[in-house]
């Protein structure tokens, strides 16, 4: 028996098919997609390699020698045969390797035995002064050291998921002697049942609904549509027109008809509500998938996936590869969100990957949004896919109506305030009634930056050419935080260019909001959410339930706020400097800001009192502030279509980053001219990639990062599979030393 492998791990240049002899003893259960392990190379080091096929005996090749397999490390298949598929695929789309495509649909067994890894402080009061005396650099550490000062002995991956922060953090940590590191017995998997889940009955859907399931249930299940077709759909339906209860009637049809469901969700950890539905529905037939599991769960999530006992799988990104069998409904919910697209190798965007999926698998795949993404919006004015709109409120609740505000008049009114008169009155009314309110700006931290008074001098990051960020910890003391690197400094007492003392703070954070709000409203009780509020113990879970509870009149916070969540008893919504996500400089930034507001403004009234929106700008003529402010997505999307088509940018054009970093200013700069000569050969030499243009290089917005210098290339095509090509051809190159490169088909920052 012979059979054709990849490496698992390996450089693109030795990405290709090895055949191997299996020994007589292996082959019983020796099939595509086992992971084995085989010699490779001149000194036949021992590799670990997926099985791509198993070659009929009668290939004719039995006579030539080959290397054999080692040993069957996985048993039975951990890929499926449309997953191999998936992975070829993947390999020409993202110019990644098959190893690179492979290991993101399977995860890693984890060790056997019942033992995983904790860490803990090596000395707990020594570390608590090295905190308070400033000496740890990095906010990753900070956090770490805070969390295990509170927790104790720790299992390392809830220190990695709680402290967002990598290995390497620990790692540095332990060469530092701050952390040491154990094993304890692994805890019991978590019950699959939670309390509290919702074990909700099915509603019975409204005339749009009907509609809506009937369509894609047709989609899905109609057998005479030609196989290789795309039956896409895009539910266009307001925030709670009832999109969920549209995809929990289809999964339900599937599952009778034998056949399974993968829905997608931005984050697992915002939308608590979908996943307690889903369960709830569907109870043991579901599996959760998304990055936070422990490895051990992760694992035996994808085990039953892999053996048939799930049939729905509800999870983020990487949930798009799970081992579903006979899919025939693909969902991906709050389809335009950012975090559907990979910023690590492969680069892959969750609805690329399950448009194949769908297609192979002749299954449905629904887009839900209440503020589509313009792509996707422009295919289904196309035709291209059908577009299904839920235009009411199910449950009946009224929608907020919204205001702006703007802020130049405030000031010119005499009121300097972050609130302005109208949202201070509108928090003032809620409140007396025993509502509740939420604040919502994009930017965490307590000031944005520190200017001096006298000179204008403002701190800057050592490693970064960005502005630090005033923060304030849980004891009051304030420090300078960089937002790119995580860098932590003192304060500085006097400006170190002129000497003065006077520092102006400017750029309000959520900190500062809930600093101001405690002052206008001495007797409410806030709750704040943003990436600071959310390390250690206290989860957005944590958060959120309070907040539902009552245990707040306020909820301030980031981003993380605006999505997903329904509370009845929020009648305000106040959204604060809404053009501070417009200054981001790239073509998406107005839909960005369209999309935020609209969410934010969807926070509030959606039980049956009617509620209110406030969203204050300086800049208030722009037409995302002022479409969003009417809730308007089309009016949005006419204005916005008109740019991209003059631009030549998505849907009519596809962008392509090349960013070349190094520590050394003048290599980067070297090796961005060199790439473009080459990339511009490239472009002659291939065939098909006709009309590419490569702008000149330039320096990066932020240009240099955590101590590297950044240049860039801006690549526009007419199609992505051009980029493809173009990046697979630039990769199998060398590049010049100490220098190196990403490569990013439709970036979702050009930062
Ligand atoms: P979306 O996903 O569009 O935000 P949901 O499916 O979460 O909307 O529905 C919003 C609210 O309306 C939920 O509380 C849901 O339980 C309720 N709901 C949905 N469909 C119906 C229906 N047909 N009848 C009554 N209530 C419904
Ligand atoms: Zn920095």
């Amino acid at each position: 028996m012979l059979v054709r492998c990849v490496l698992k791990e390996c450089r693109r240049s030795f990405d290709r098919a090895y055949t191997y002899e299996v020994p007589a003893p292996l082959c019983d259960g020796m099939a595509a997609g086992c992971l084995v392990s085989v010699p490779f190379g001149a000194g036949n080091r021992k590799t670990e390699a997926f099985v791509l096929d198993v070659e009929p005996a009668e290939s004719g090749k039995e006579d030539a020698t080959y290397k054999s397999v080692i040993e069957n490390l996985s048993g039975g298949p951990v890929l499926r045969p449309d997953q191999i598929r998936l992975g070829s695929f993947m390999r020409d789309r993202y110019y990644c390797t098959y190893g690179d495509a492979f290991r993101t649909m399977c995860p890693p067994r984890p060790a056997k035995g019942r033992s995983v890894r904790t860490v803990f402080l090596e000395d707990p009061p020594e570390a608590a002064t090295m905190l308070s005396e400033g000496l740890l650099k990095k906010i990753g550490q900070i956090r770490v050291v805070e969390m295990l000062l509170e927790t104790g002995e720790t299992l390392l991956t809830d220190v990695l998921s709680s402290c967002h922060v990598s290995r390497s953090t620990i790692d540095t940590l332990s060469r530092m002697r701050v952390v040491g590191s154990g094993k304890a017995r692994s805890m019991p998997e978590a019950p699959e049942t939670e309390d509290g889940e919702e074990r909700q009955a099915a509603f019975v859907p409204n005339e749009e609904q009907r509609e809506a399931i009937a369509a894609i249930d047709a989609l899905a299940l109609d057998a005479s549509a030609p196989g290789d077709r795309l039956r896409e759909a895009l539910l266009f339906g307001i925030t709670g027109s009832g999109k969920t209860e549209v995809y929990l009637h289809c999964a339900r049809h599937i599952l009778d008809a034998g056949r399974s469901v993968l829905i997608l969700v931005p984050e697992i950890s915002l939308t608590p509500q979908m996943v307690s539905r889903i369960r709830g529905r569907f109870g043991d037939l579901a599996a959760v998938m998304h990055s936070r599991l422990t490895p051990r769960d992760r694992y035996a999530q994808w085990r039953r996936v892999m053996d048939g006992s799930a049939r729905v799988v509800v999870g983020a990104r990487s949930a798009v590869f799970a081992p579903l069998e006979n899919i025939g409904l693909i969902v991906i919910d709050e389809e335009q969100e950012s975090t559907y697209k990979s910023e690590t190798t492969p680069r892959y965007h969750a609805r690329t990957v399950a448009r194949y999926r769908a297609i192979q698998h002749g299954a449905a795949l629904v887009l839900g949004s209440a503020t589509p993404a313009v792509e996707t919006y422009y295919l289904a004015e196309a035709g291209r896919s059908r577009l299904l709109r839920l235009t009411q409120r199910a449950a009946g609740a009224a929608i907020a109506t919204a205001e702006v505000i703007d802020m130049r008049e405030e000031l010119q009114a005499g009121n300097p305030d972050i609130f302005s008169r109208s949202l201070r009155q509108a928090m003032q009314e809620a409140f007396a009634t025993g509502r509740q309110a939420l604040l919502f700006l994009n930017r965490r931290g307590h000031s944005g930056f520190l200017l001096c008074r006298a000179c204008g001098y403002v701190r800057r990051c050592l490693s970064c050419s960005v502005s630090m960020t005033l923060h304030k910890t849980a004891d009051g003391r304030a420090s300078m935080i960089c937002h790119y690197c995580g860098r932590v400094e003192p304060v500085p007492d006097k400006c170190p260019r002129c000497g003065n003392e006077a520092f102006g703070r400017f750029g309000a954070g959520t900190q500062q909001v809930e600093e101001r709000f405690l002052q206008v409203f001495p007797d409410s009780k806030a709750l704040r959410m943003d990436q600071d509020t959310t390390t250690g113990r206290i989860s957005h879970a944590d958060i959120l339930d309070r907040f539902g509870r009552g245990e707040s009149d306020v909820l301030i916070g980031t981003q993380m706020i605006a999505k997903g969540h329904d509370y009845p008893n929020v009648t305000v919504a106040g959204i604060l400097s809404a053009d501070l996500m417009m200054g981001m400089g790239d073509f998406r930034a107005g839909e960005r800001a369209f999309q935020l507001i609209t969410q934010a403004a969807g926070r509030a009234g959606r039980g049956q009192a009617a509620g209110k929106v406030y969203i204050q700008a300086y800049n208030t003529d722009d037409y995302a502030v002022q479409t969003a402010c009417r809730q308007d997505y089309e009016a949005f999307y006419r204005q916005e279509i008109v740019y991209r088509r003059t631009q030549g940018y998505p849907p009519f054009g596809v962008i392509g980053l090349v960013t070349l970093l190094s520590a050394d200013a003048s290599m980067a700069a070297g090796a961005a001219v060199e790439i473009s000569h080459r990339i511009r050969e490239i472009c002659a030499e291939m065939q098909g990639l006709e009309g590419i243009s490569v702008a000149d290089p330039a320096k990066a917005p932020v240009y240099r990062l955590r101590d590297r210098y950044r240049w860039r290339l801006v690549i526009r095509a007419a199609r992505e599979p051009q980029l493809s090509r173009l990046f697979s051809a630039l990769s199998e190159r060398p590049l010049p030393t100490d220098v190196s490169l990403s490569m990013d088909i439709d970036p979702f920052s050009l930062m």
